[in-house]
Parts: structure tokens; sequence; C-alpha cells
């Protein structure tokens, strides 16, 4: 797919910060993410090799095809194998298995307690709370998966912390809160006092905050490899750096076929039922890409600090945001780095994911920024790393799973930066869905499954863009003007709001 055209330098913090550049010097997208080169640089060269997951070429048979080598894919494809026995299934990735965000996210493992006022604005209370029940058992699966399948993602289960950065983002937990206390689950989601807070971590601009109990963080890459590897032992067939160009549909019922490219050349895969989990890059998809907008997504890795982390109280390990809608999200690291990351990235023009989701110097230093605005006593802690990647926003604010007409592919995207968690119970509908177990499993009938979970469309390009570009610079100017205690303007503000007023799940009031 073709890159966008270059990214304009960015008024707020791209140009000209001679010996103040928060970067180091260091340059988002020359190399892969931190996590992911820690991870690749140990695996055993056997696993590692193109001949463990070789390109597709020539012509071969499955039962089912999954697109997409990330975690949406992969737990898929182990659920099959796990509940369907005997299931031909290959996976084609044109990178390779967790070269996506899967990858190279934050490693928050979240819950949806703090969503749950929009699951019941949308779903109504008994299937919001039911939804976000079966999320956390899914999240709870994830340290006896580790356990024995022996794959170390460094999970440390210590719980979310959300907290307000600035007087505009107080008690913004308040409306989930007294939803999780209404519906029997007050311990899910509860309210911190600003010393509660400062008990698990001391910034100046911390205040209060809330906590979610059941949330944890992961080295991703670790994640994301350790599926691989254990789907190459269940005999899962995975072709990396194997391209899906489209698929289409056989004569009288036949297979499905799906066209591949690779160095190698081209490849075909016929299938019963296909399977895409290609995330953001699924917004190129002419079925989905009304209904998703493309947005990047930023972290900055120091070195390792853990003296400097005991100094301002943070060794809990809890993952910590702030409450801006382009949020920055912190955890430490087992090796006591801060990894920090921003949502102030920017929108992307009809499915394409190129440079600017990968090497936009501004959104990187706007994540730094932020690590300097929480924490200004680590204001000389070098960063070593920066990193950036798409992710697939859409008007629900949190995935969706179903089925295409014709009854054969099947999809699970819109994960809007928070899919760590959710693609493991994605995983589990997806092979559902795909093995025509859908009525044996309860979490197929889960509302966000189905026609009924399909968001609404945003407008066709370029008005999608355009707005949504429009928007990124009213929310960034508001909520610039509210983290300075200054009065946002007025154009930003009513800007910022008209999602909502306009009965969209996205951003802020
Ligand atoms: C910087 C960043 C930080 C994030 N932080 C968090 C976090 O802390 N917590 C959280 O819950 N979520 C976070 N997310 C979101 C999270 O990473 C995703 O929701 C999750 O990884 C989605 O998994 P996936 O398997 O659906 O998608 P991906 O990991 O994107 O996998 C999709 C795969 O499909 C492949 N693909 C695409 N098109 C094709 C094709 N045509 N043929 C073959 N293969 C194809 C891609 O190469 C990719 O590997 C973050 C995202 C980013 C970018």
């Amino acid at each position: 797919m073709a890159d966008e055209p270059p990214v304009s330098p960015d008024p707020n913090t791209a140009a000209g910060r001679d010996g103040d550049d928060p970067l180091d010097g260091v340059r988002p997208g020359d190399r892969r993410s931190f996590w992911l080169r820690e991870t690749l640089a140990s695996e055993p060269p056997e696993l590692a090799a193109a001949a463990a997951a070789p390109q597709l070429t020539g012509s071969a048979r499955v039962d089912v095809a999954i697109v997409g080598g990330g975690y949406t894919g992969l737990w898929t494809a182990l659920r099959i194998a796990e509940a369907s026995p005997g299931t031909r299934v290959a996976i084609l990735e044109r990178d390779i298995c967790g070269g996506g965000p899967s990858g190279r996210n934050g490693g928050f493992v979240t819950g949806w307690w703090d969503e749950l006022p929009s699951l019941i604005d949308r779903f109504g209370e008994a299937d919001a709370v039911r939804t976000a029940r079966e999320l956390d058992k899914a999240i709870a699966t994830l340290g006896p998966w580790c356990a024995t399948h022996g794959v170390d993602a460094s999970l440390r289960e210590a719980g979310f912390l959300q907290v307000s950065a600035a007087p505009a983002q107080d008690d913004a937990w308040a409306a989930a809160v007294a939803a999780c206390e209404r519906v029997g689950e007050a311990d899910r989601w509860r309210a911190l006092t600003p010393d509660e807070v400062a008990a698990r971590v001391r910034s100046p601009a911390f205040r209060g905050g809330a906590f979610m109990p059941g949330a944890a963080t992961i080295q991703p890459a670790a994640l994301a490899r350790g599926l691989r590897r254990v789907a190459l032992e269940r005999g899962i067939a995975i072709h990396e750096r194997t391209r899906v160009r489209g698929w289409s549909a056989g004569s009288g019922g036949g297979p499905l076929t799906l066209r591949t490219s690779s160095r190698r050349g081209a490849g075909r895969l016929e299938a019963d039922q296909v399977v895409i989990a290609t995330n953001a890059w699924s917004a190129a998809w002419r079925a989905f890409g009304r209904r998703l907008v493309t947005w990047s997504s930023y972290i900055v890795l120091t070195e390792p600090i853990p003296d400097r982390l005991a100094e301002i109280g943070w060794t809990g390990s809890e993952g910590i945001a702030d409450a801006r809608f382009t949020l920055h999200y912190g955890r430490t690291t087992a090796d006591g780095r801060i990894a920090l990351g921003g949502g102030g990235g920017r929108a992307g023009f009809g499915g394409r994911i190129g440079r600017p989701f990968t090497h936009d110097i501004g959104s990187a230093r706007r994540a730094a920024d932020g690590l300097r605005r929480w924490f200004p006593s680590l204001h000389d802690v070098r960063i070593e790393d920066a990193w950036g990647g798409p992710i697939d926003i859409d008007d629900d604010h949190r995935p969706w799973f179903g089925t295409l007409p014709g009854d054969r592919v099947h999809f699970g995207l819109g994960y809007s930066g928070n899919g760590v968690a959710p693609a493991i119970l994605g995983g589990r509908i997806l092979a559902a869905l795909a093995t025509g177990r859908a009525n044996d499993d309860e979490v197929a009938s889960l509302p966000i499954v189905g026609d009924g979970a399909t968001p609404r469309a945003f407008p066709p390009e370029p008005f999608r863009s355009i707005g949504a570009r429009v928007f990124r610079e009213a929310i960034l100017r508001r909520e610039q003007a509210e983290d300075d205690g200054r009065r946002p303007p007025r154009l930003a503000h009513a800007i910022s709001r008209l999602p909502r007023r306009l009965g969209s799940h996205l951003g802020p009031e």
C-alpha cells in the first residue's frame, strides 16, 4: 500500500528544540520496537528461522485460513486447535507474527469496567455486565496459559490506575465507578483519593484517580511470539512475509481462495472458512473501511532507572493512564524502565498504513513531553527508544466480531487501542464462529458479536480523514489548554465535543 505524504512538522513540538530534545536524538521507525527486538534476540534459532514459518508459494488447502498474525489471529488459531482438534489451520502474516501492534503496544491488559456506562448505553445493563465479566475471565486465563506453555511474558498482575492529571480530568471515572457500584461490581473499578494515588506513585501532576485491580501488564512481544511458538507446536501452519491481496468465493459452495504475494512469488490458499484479523489494516478492505478510522499511537522508553522509580514510589508495577481523550499511558518494565505512550497521534487516510504510523517524530515527542509533565523530576532520564503503530478506532470505541454475508468470512476488529485483553476473548469468539460452534460457546452470544454490534459508519473519504484531523487539532488544543490550566479556545472546545453531540461514543463531553 502506498504511503501517505510526509508528515508536516508539528507546530506544538516538532521543530527546533535544540539542546532540549526530549527524544534525546532517538528517532521512531528506524528499527523494530524494543519489545520485539528483545524477544527476537532470545528466540531459539530454529524458531526464528524463516523455515519455521515459510512464505506461501504455490497452492495449499486448509479448513480455516487466518489473515493476520497478531494476538487476534494467534489466539483464534490456538482456540481452534484446542476446541476442534484435527482442523487444518493456517495463518498468513504479511510481516512476522507480532510485527504489528501486538509486538509493540504498551502491554496494558485491562478490562472494560471503566467503560461500563458506554457499554450499558449501547447494549443495556445485563449484557454490558456480562461482557465486562467475560473480559475479566479472559484476563484471568492469561497467567495460567503462560505458565502452562512456558511463555515468560513478564505478566504483572498489579492493576490499572487511572489518574486525573489536570482539573478538567477530575472525576472522569465517576460515572463508571457509580455504574459498577450499581451493578454489584464495586470492587472492579473504585475511586481513589489523591493520597491513595500518591501512595502508589508520586507526581506533581496527579490528583485523584480510580483503580482496576483485575488488570495487568505484559511484555507484549513476548506474548505474541510465545503464542506463535505454541501455535507452531500445535501443528498450525504459519506463513510469514506473506501478504493476502484478496479472496474470492468458490463456485457451488467450493472453498474460498485467498490470493497471496511474497518475495518468493504469488500463492493461493484454499479454505472453507476465513478469519480476518488484520486490525488497522482492515480499514483498507472495502467491507470494513467505513467503520474504522486509523490513528497512530507512539511510545517512548527510558533507560533503566529502578532507583528513580523508587524515589517517586512507583514500585507496584501498576499501569497508569491519565483521563485525556488523547491519553498518556505509562508502565514500568521488569528492568526498571518507564514505557510511556501518547494517544495524540494522527489520523490516517483511507486505510493506508504508511510512515506516519511509524516515523512521526512529533507524535513521539508528544509522548516524551507527557513523561516530563507527569514526572518533572525525571527530566534528566534518557529516552532510549521510541516507536509507533496504528490503532483501529470505531465509533463504539471497542471491538466487534462477526461474519460477512455468505457465512464463511469472519472478522474481529475495532479494538480502538485496547486490544491486548479483548483479543483473548476475540480469539475464542472467532474460533467458535469459524468452526460452526457458535451455539456451544456462550461468548459467541455476547452483544459485541453479530450484526447488532456493528458500529456506526463514519463519513466516506475524504470527509472521514478531514473530519478526524480537524477533531484531532481541536482536542489537542483543548487538552493542552486544560493541562496548562488555561481556558480552552472556544472553537476547539466546541469541535472536540461534536462527535458526542452527534451520538458517537468517541471524544470528551
Ligand atoms: C503504540 C501502541 C500501543 C498500544 N498499547 C496498548 C495497550 O497498552 N493495551 C492494549 O490493550 N492495546 C494496546 N494497543 C492496541 C493493541 O496493540 C491492539 O489492539 C492489538 O495488538 C490488536 O491485535 P490484532 O492481532 O488484532 O492486530 P495486530 O497486532 O495489528 O495484527 C494484525 C496483523 O495483520 C497483519 N496484516 C495486515 N494486513 C495483512 C494482509 N493483507 N495479509 C497478511 N497479513 C496482514 C499485520 O502485519 C499484523 O501483524 C496499542 C497499539 C499501539 C499501536
